[in-house]
């Protein structure tokens, strides 16, 4: 019986084996996974979780892995991967024989290139949420290195939480690029009116133990957060030969050019039918891409050919966004943009009215109409708040 055997231990993994086992593979079926815990959701680590809103849960028990016969090595991490013997090595001194690989290995995050930047937290895993929101308290100062999305989550739970949070950005308003400019101004406001120190065109040149230092001087800091992105992991696959250049390059069915490897999740620069070669860091995209690259192992003609969507909460900012717009694209709001209930529309494409992404702002259960609008050419003035 052929035997498969997946790296990495996160949500890309966690839906593939799911699928592989619902798809009716009863081969040896192994998960690699370096961390020391089950796989779990990141999104709530820097939401409710660091919120102390939510408890923390892996997404399945031990139990949901024996009954479906998936044995997962936790704490352990592939070390080596030979192509030509199938094999690889764990650093457990275990190696595995496999017939199909899985390579769901995800992305590290990014520390500064910076003076003192081994003094800064990172936030990717358990442990690292655990040891941030340890730091926790009325009055502790923050600075936040990096205006992306999680720089900017961890600001808002850390506000909710009494700490005194500024974050620095080096260009102009976080996120300008994939939000426009009237859009990242928003959320600078938002984040301002909780009392949150947003400094953009601010440039950092080290971390000492008081601080901060900045272009714009010294800034006083108890705790550092380095938010400045990820890298995808592809260490392994590199090592063993494997094509890779912002990630695990895959077709459009996630095969590598080996006939045995796959790849998914944030680790795999798949290609999109529609969009070409891309790379998502996402929630949904892991999920998606563990799912088909688990139908794709066992043969089925499939195809990566969805729109990226991710979510966000921030303070009464919440939503869902689908698409991928160019940061040249129009950007059209609609509905209570000042009471954060409103939709986005992104137009673009030849005719500057095709719709390349759309955003749904507190207002739920539409963002299959958004979806399904995206590739359209629409008249803006018919465009609504969808309600
Ligand atoms: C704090 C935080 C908040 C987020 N919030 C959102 C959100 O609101 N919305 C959204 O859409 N997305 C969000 N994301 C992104 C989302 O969590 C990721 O896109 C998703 O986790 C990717 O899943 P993955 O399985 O591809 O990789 P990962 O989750 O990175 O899992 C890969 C696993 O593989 C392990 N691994 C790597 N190399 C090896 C090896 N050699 N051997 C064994 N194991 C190995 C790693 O240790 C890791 O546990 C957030 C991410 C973080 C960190």
């Amino acid at each position: 019986m052929d035997s498969i055997v997946v790296i990495g231990g996160g949500l890309a993994a966690a839906n593939a084996v799911e699928t592989l086992r619902d798809e009716g593979f009863t081969g040896p079926l192994t998960v690699i996974a370096a961390e020391p815990l089950l796989p779990y959701e990141r999104p709530p680590l820097s939401k409710e979780v660091l919120q102390g809103a939510q408890e923390f849960e892996v997404l399945h028990g031990a139990h949901w892995y024996d009954e479906r016969d998936v044995r997962v090595i936790t704490g352990a991490a592939a070390t080596a991967l030979d192509l030509a013997g199938r094999t690889v090595t764990v650093n457990t001194g275990e190696a595995l024989h496999y017939d199909r690989l899985l390579l769901a290995t995800g992305a590290q995050p990014r520390r500064p290139e910076i003076a003192g930047a081994d003094r800064a937290l990172l936030l990717r895993t358990r442990a690292d949420e655990q040891l941030l929101r340890s730091t926790f308290a009325d009055g502790v100062r923050l600075v936040i290195i990096g205006g992306g999305w999680i720089g900017l989550e961890v600001a808002a739970s850390a506000r909710q939480a009494g700490v005194d949070v500024t974050v620095l950005v080096r260009g102009g308003a976080p996120l300008s690029g994939v939000l426009g400019a009237e859009l990242a101004d928003h959320l600078v406001t938002l984040h301002r009116s909780h009392g949150v120190d947003v400094r953009t065109g601010t440039t950092v040149s080290g971390i000492t133990e008081t601080g901060v230092v900045t272009d714009a001087g010294e800034l006083p800091a108890d705790v550092v957060l380095a938010a400045i992105g990820v890298t995808p992991d592809t260490a392994l696959a590199d090592a063993a030969g494997l094509a890779v250049s912002d990630g695990v390059i895959t077709d459009n069915a996630l095969r590598t050019a080996d006939p045995h490897v796959w790849a998914a999740g944030d680790a795999a620069l798949a290609l999109n039918t529609v969009l070409g070669p891309l790379r998502v860091e996402h929630w949904d995209n892991a999920i998606r891409q563990g799912k088909l690259a688990a139908r794709s192992m066992l043969g089925q003609d499939v195809s990566y050919d969805w729109q990226p969507y991710f979510f966000t909460d921030q303070f009464e900012f919440s939503m869902e966004y689908v698409g991928h717009s160019a940061p040249s694209d129009a950007v059209e709001m609609r509905g209570d943009v000042a009471g954060n209930e409103f939709i986005a529309y992104w137009l673009g494409g030849e005719d500057g009215r095709t719709v390349t992404a759309g955003m749904n702002v507190g207002i739920w259960d539409v963002n299959d109409t958004l979806r399904a609008l995206i590739g359209t050419s629409v008249n803006p003035a018919e465009l609504t708040d969808l309600r």
